[in-house]
């Protein structure tokens, strides 16, 4: 009897005709899917950099790569993807590119951004899972909120020194996230959230104090699940987590274990989900060619949108009166609070939510800082309706999975 490998093994047959003649091998593996599959990846830093390696060796047909940092020496020791010439670079921009320099198969694109706020949650329906290799507890909750508005499973991976932790999470069944977050992640978010009025990022955190091991084995263990994840219907559960469920490996005590997460009944991430029942409404426009009075005119009865995030609309000196500015909380700089004419502080003013007729209401969203492809929540008298947005950022291919028609305006 000849061993499968042996037979791959001779000359002839392994010519390198086909890149992907050891995985199909694997029983029930299924290359068509790996093909066809969009995966997105939110965070290039060391475990980011493990898994779009990964995704690329595998044949992943598309990844879409989202950081807002650039690559520094630092990143060196730890980030495959990343060369010396990179520095200064946007992550996103250089995963991307050796992405489809270690498999030319693979198309990748890059969003160089905030996860959060610059990613429109319809931009995410698009793809079939996504990745979050992220190291903030802010950035993780609001990636969590994002898919859950979307409608997408993503898998959540974290590392330490020594502990690696994957854990999946999907909109119908099973904790989410935020369901898991404990008091002091709750209280570590909030005091970050209060500094992100200094003008410092949402995401900057304690360096990790970790080689790229744990990243490694932790990448792979995630990509792992997202392959099962792929090959869920055919495989059945087969090695792959149920959603809500971590797996999470030790290496100092060589232990693997998977963990059921317990569902909190006073989760708010899933008490959001449960208003919006009624039908999204679908706009085929952008962001920057709709004002908050067109959206609010394309929806029955509404009230007045609900920006996800405060807007500025003024700096108050208690002395010097009032500078009119527009721009979104997370936008504002510490240095601009400080008055140019007296020594004092001045105090922004918020605006949130935005009503009908008001001047706020003439604003385009893109200045408000809706992304392409939102999803906004509108306040009507019967509860919250919501409005997508479906014409995709430009450079991101259109998803295949929107090709819903688009109703402009229409209910
Ligand atoms: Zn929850
Ligand atoms: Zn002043």
């Amino acid at each position: 009897m000849t061993a499968p490998f042996e037979f791959h093994e001779t000359a002839a047959e392994f010519s390198g005709a086909d890149r992907y003649a050891r995985q199909r091998l694997i029983p029930g593996w299924r290359q068509d899917r790996i093909a066809q599959a969009r995966i997105l990846v939110a965070g290039a830093g060391a475990l980011g950099n493990e898994a779009i390696k990964n995704l690329a060796l595998l044949g992943i047909g598309h990844i879409c790569i989202v950081d807002f940092d650039r690559v520094e020496p630092s990143n060196l020791a730890r980030c495959v993807l990343f060369r010396a010439g990179d520095v200064g670079q946007a992550k996103a921009q250089a995963a991307a590119r050796a992405a489809m320099e270690i498999n030319p198969d693979v198309e990748a694109s890059a969003l160089e951004g905030d996860v959060g706020y610059d990613l429109g949650a319809g931009e995410l329906r698009g793809y079939d899972l996504v990745l979050g290799c992220l190291d903030s507890i802010g950035a993780r909750w609001m990636l969590n909120r994002q898919c859950r508005r979307a409608g997408v499973a993503w898998l959540n991976a974290g590392i330490s020194a020594s502990v690696g932790q994957v854990s999946l999470h999907a909109p119908l069944a099973g904790a989410c996230y935020e369901c898991t977050m404990t008091r002091s992640q709750w209280q570590r978010m909030n005091e970050r959230r209060s500094c992100l009025l200094g003008g410092q990022r949402l995401a900057q955190t304690q360096p990790q104090a970790a080689s790229v091991l744990p990243a490694a084995w932790t990448a792979a263990l995630l990509v792992q699940q997202a392959v099962a994840w792929l090959h869920r219907d055919a495989l059945g559960s087969a090695g792959g987590l149920h959603p809500g469920e971590m797996l999470s490996i030790d290496v100092k005590q060589n232990a693997m274990q998977v963990l059921p997460l317990p569902q909190n009944p006073r989760c708010a991430a899933h008490a959001a989900d449960a208003e919006w029942s009624a039908p999204e409404i679908l706009l085929e426009s952008t962001s920057a060619a709709l004002c908050v009075e067109n959206i609010l005119r394309a929806v029955p009865d509404a009230v007045a949108w609900l920006p996800p995030q405060a807007i500025v609309t003024g700096l108050e000196c208690a002395q010097c009166g009032t500078e009119s500015i527009l721009l979104p909380l997370r936008h504002l700089h510490r240095e601009r609070l400080a008055c140019p004419n007296c020594p004092t502080l001045r105090l922004p003013r918020l605006a949130q939510p935005v009503q009908r007729g008001s001047a706020l209401a003439q604003e385009k969203l893109h200045r408000l800082g809706v992304p392409h492809q939102a999803i906004l929540d509108v306040q009507t008298e019967q509860g919250i309706r919501r409005v997508v947005l479906t014409v995709p950022r430009p450079g991101c291919l259109r998803p295949a999975r929107t090709a819903q028609p688009a109703r402009a305006g229409a209910e």
